[in-house]
């Protein structure tokens, strides 16, 4: 029941006039030739500008996701997607995004950024999206040109059901973006087997979590040629370093190392939430589909200024979720240390 939906009517028009830069790599790529088109020095190791469209990189990935190169676009992090979104769909002081709260603050501020007015539902009580009349009428307000939902959602660490993400996708003719930051620590396949039968759903990935590679910024962007076109005629040209695509493509190589760290990491968070409910301080923990969990505590703003006092770092969100600290799980080593620190609190 895939329903109509026209792309090029939800793009700002001074994007889709845009004549984008081209760069000396895009006119000429080929990799051998004495090359005096980019003012570059010639001599030293990084001295060439990257590939602008990390066409190795893309390769290897979809290989590995299992879609087209054509259907994937590169961020500097996720960030620099979500930033794109918004320059090539919400018109600045005129257009809406939609938000289920609490989630990742980087859609208000980006919203923020870009003059686009912030819609937010508030999740249930179990973090799940109402599928109700509000949502429904919400959707069809002309505005609203981008829908972020993110599964499994920060803070709170949960997938969001699938059920709803299907009624976004049937009820709202914007781009429906699905943030999946976390889906590797998920048991759950990911929305990119969805993107054949929604022209306009976009799933986010990253290299930031589940990869290992936050300090690079490589952020992935899973959608339609059309939608990934748009995003790649407004970004930087180089936006990702040689040096980047060259790192996450050695760590691709590198995959089985990778899922024994998630092994690692899913054992450990069993571990960390078995101590953590022996404690009488924490009050109760949200189950959680990623690498962090979610705890309401006794009293947060002073757990926390404890617990950075004996120089364990974790993350306040009581100005979000009353009360509720938000755990990444570390190494063996650093979650013993987190929990006899705990103890030794109560
Ligand atoms: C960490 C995180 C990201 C990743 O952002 P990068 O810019 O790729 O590092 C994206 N979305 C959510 C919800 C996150 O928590």
């Amino acid at each position: 029941m895939s329903k109509k939906i026209n792309i090029e009517k939800l793009v700002r028009k001074n994007i889709l006039d845009l004549k984008p830069y081209s760069s000396a790599r895009d006119e000429f790529s080929g990799a051998e030739g004495v090359f005096l088109d980019a003012n570059e020095n010639p001599f030293g190791s990084w001295n060439r500008y990257p590939d602008p469209y990390q066409k190795e990189l893309k390769n290897e990935i979809s290989k590995i996701k299992n879609t087209s190169s054509d259907s994937l676009f590169l961020g500097n992090g996720s960030d620099e997607v979500i930033d794109l979104l918004f320059r090539v769909f919400t018109n600045p002081g005129k257009d809406q995004a939609l938000t289920f709260t609490p989630t990742y603050g980087m859609y208000e501020v980006a919203a923020n950024i870009n003059d686009a007015e912030l819609l937010q539902i508030s999740l249930d009580e179990n973090f799940q999206v109402s599928i109700d009349e509000n949502l429904k009428n919400t959707l069809q307000n002309s505005g609203l040109k981008l829908v972020f939902i993110c599964s499994p959602n920060n803070p709170t660490g949960n997938l969001i059901q699938q059920e709803a993400v299907d009624f976004i996708l049937g009820n709202f003719s914007g781009i429906v973006v699905v943030d999946e930051a976390y889906i590797d620590f998920a048991d759950q396949e990911s929305w990119i087997s969805q993107l054949e039968k929604h022209p306009n759903l976009l799933v986010m990935q990253t290299f930031s979590k589940y990869w290992g590679m936050a300090g690079l910024r490589v952020g992935m962007a899973f959608s339609n040629p059309e939608i990934i076109s748009l995003l790649n005629k407004v970004k930087p040209p180089y936006n990702i370093s040689s040096l980047n695509q060259e790192a996450v493509l050695k760590t691709l190589k590198n995959a089985s190392e990778i899922n024994k760290q998630l092994e690692l990491i899913l054992k450990q968070r069993e571990l960390v939430i078995s101590a953590l409910t022996d404690l009488e301080m924490v009050k109760k923990i949200y189950p959680t589909d990623a690498n962090f969990l979610l705890a309401e505590v006794d009293n947060a703003n002073e757990l926390y200024d404890y617990l950075v006092n004996e120089k364990v770092i974790i993350r306040n969100r009581n100005s979000v979720v009353k009360n509720c600290v938000r755990i990444t799980i570390g190494t063996p080593e650093e979650n013993k240390k987190l929990i006899e620190t705990l103890q030794k609190f109560e």
